[in-house]
């Protein structure tokens, strides 16, 4: 065989993180570490196969492109301002505590100041993939308290663009190496001169262009350039803005994503067209995984374990106490707390830049990608003793539930009624006619910005994964008449009518479905009735056909 070296990284990669991701799926932690141990497998301090370092290196790069692509693509300033009077202060505050405790432990550890100051941050700021699903997991998103830690979390977000903007600058005087005879003021200023002319020009050209570029695309009707396009858009503004104003590539592809962000369509469309994403973040964190040296959990346990309990107990008390004093209940500040008490994808990105730029020792890289590993695996088992915590103290004191239910999601009222799983393009007009006729409708849709939308509209509205007996469990289905499942993935809507089906057994199921093998695959799911849009589509046309008055041909002059 021929030498084929980013073909075999790739397929080490994916096959590992598959085999892994599954298994830790199975094992109901998060899939993260899976990825991770994959790396870890693939990389050269573990026997046997060793993939390419520096091919892996810069696939990862591509990973933190889309991944950043993807964090500006879910940029919600709203979100961010529905709780901004605790999430802001709350944030930067425990960003604050969180870095001055790694900063600490450098200290101890006899790091120099820039070293410290790159591991306090990496310490400091949650992973959002780890969060998001934790909250999603318990249902939590919809509550006051899911909204404070979003908001919370994207604060950090930002601060932590920031951090990467200007750490480059900086890196010379953090270093100490006097390279930088202009003081600390002139790298700062000229990187931000620089961020200014790129998000003018963004702000400007890349505003109207983009969307423009979309649509005359979506115009063509090929999926196929669609996908090109925005994963042009990405990595073009990415890689262009780092060639020409000097910015990360990170920073180029979070405004990328924020551009798509302002318009609805073109939001969708993007998401819509990026699976591609996904499996270049996995790669991500297999390429993280690959430069951890497990050596460090038997050679330095104390650091290990310093750095453990930092993440996990000093940046969540100070989370907690700050958000009691902001005068929030107390199962608020722990959901919060819990929330926040782990790192991971920013973190590794920080740790990476700050190595490359000779401020941080690999032993700092090595600590917090074992801080990581162990905090992700640790963070379930603190929402379950919080959640005991939390039935303790209501058993002892009832009067308090008040507080705790305040911030449940808006309760379901509606009975004999009719739920509708996903309210997109079949959705919509499923739901249009059924308020029309006043039949009770309740909605589950995961997206949030659209479950919001359709609160405002006065709808009743579940949100999340209607493949979740929970989430079913919230829409009332024990008193429901209709399940009407109204998703494209037919995987997804056969989960969904099994579970439904299994609580149930006199419902009337709905479902939509695109291939025969999928109405089949429903039915056996549990389905009473599989619609089958190809089918409707193919009938209402040949209807139309058919019902034309036959034409009578006009009589064709006579030929001499
Ligand atoms: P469309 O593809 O236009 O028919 O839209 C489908 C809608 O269903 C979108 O708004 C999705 O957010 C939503 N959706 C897809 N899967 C689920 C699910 N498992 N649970 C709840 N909503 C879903």
């Amino acid at each position: 065989m021929h030498h084929t070296p980013l073909l075999t990284t790739l397929a080490a990669g994916f096959v590992l993180a598959f085999v892994l991701g599954a298994l830790a799926q199975r094992l109901r932690i998060s899939p993260l570490v899976g990825y991770l141990l994959a790396g870890v497998l693939a990389g050269p301090f573990t026997p046997g196969y060793v993939a390419d370092q520096a091919l892996s290196q810069e696939i990862a790069e591509l990973g933190v492109i889309l991944l950043m692509f993807g964090v500006g693509l879910h940029f919600s300033l709203k979100d961010l301002l529905s709780v901004k009077a605790i999430a802001i202060p709350g944030a930067v505050v425990q960003i604050g505590v969180a870095t001055l405790l790694g900063m600490g432990l450098a200290w101890f550890m006899g790091w120099p100041f820039g070293g410290g100051l790159v591991f306090g941050l990496a310490l400091s700021v949650a992973s959002t993939v780890v969060l998001l699903r934790a909250l999603e997991q318990r249902q939590l998103i919809d509550t006051q308290r899911g909204r404070i830690a979003i908001g919370w979390l994207i604060v950090e977000d930002l601060a932590m663009v920031l951090t990467l903007v200007l750490l480059p600058a900086l890196a010379g005087s953090l270093s100490g190496s006097g390279e930088t005879s202009g003081g600390v003021l002139l790298p700062i200023l000229l990187t931000l001169g620089k961020v200014a002319a790129f998000v003018a020009v963004m702000i400007l050209g890349g505003r109207r262009l983009v969307p423009w570029v979309l649509e005359r695309i979506a115009a063509t009707g090929s999926r196929e350039l669609f996908t090109l396009a925005v994963l042009a858009i990405a990595l073009g503004i990415a890689y262009g803005s780092a060639v020409l104003f000097g910015v990360s590539f990170a920073l180029g592809a979070f405004f990328a994503g924020m551009i798509l962000n302002e318009s609805e369509l073109s939001h969708e469309a993007a998401e819509n067209s990026l699976p591609l994403r996904d499996a270049f973040a996995v790669l991500f964190f297999v390429s993280v995984g690959m430069l951890f040296n497990p050596a460090i959990l038997i050679h330095e346990p104390l650091p290990v374990l310093a750095t453990f309990l930092v993440i996990v107990f000093g940046k969540s008390i100070a989370a907690y106490f700050i958000v009691r004093m902001f005068g929030h209940p107390n199962n608020t500040a722990l959901t919060i707390a819990a929330s926040l008490a782990q790192i991971g994808e920013f973190s590794f990105i920080l740790v990476g830049l700050g190595v490359s730029l000779h401020l941080l020792p690999e032993q700092g890289r090595d600590l917090v990608l074992a801080g990581a590993i162990l905090s992700i695996l640790v963070n379930p088992l603190l929402f379950i003793a919080i959640e005991r915590l939390q039935a303790r103290r209501e058993e002892a004191q009832p009067t308090q539930g008040a507080s705790v239910e305040e911030d449940l999601p808006p309760p379901v009222r509606e009975h004999d009624h009719a739920i509708l799983v996903g309210h997109g393009r079949v959705g919509e007009l499923i739901s249009a006619r059924l308020q029309g006729e006043g039949t009770p409708l309740v909605v589950i849709e995961d997206k949030r910005e659209k479950a919001a939308e359709l609160r405002e509209r006065g709808l009743s509205v579940v949100v999340g994964n209607a493949a979740n007996l929970d989430v079913l469990n919230q829409a009332n289905l024990a008193s429901a008449r209709w399940l009407l499942i109204a998703i494209p993935n037919g995987f997804e809507a056969g989960q969904i009518a099994s579970q439904a089906r299994s609580a149930r057994a006199d419902l009337e199921i709905i479902a939509r479905a695109h291939f025969d093998a999928e109405v089949e695959y429903l039915e056996q799911s549990g389905a009473n009735l599989v619609i089958m849009g190809e089918r409707e589509i193919a009938q209402g046309m040949a209807q139309r056909v058919e019902e034309t008055p036959v034409r009578h041909e006009p009589e064709m002059p006579q030929s001499a």
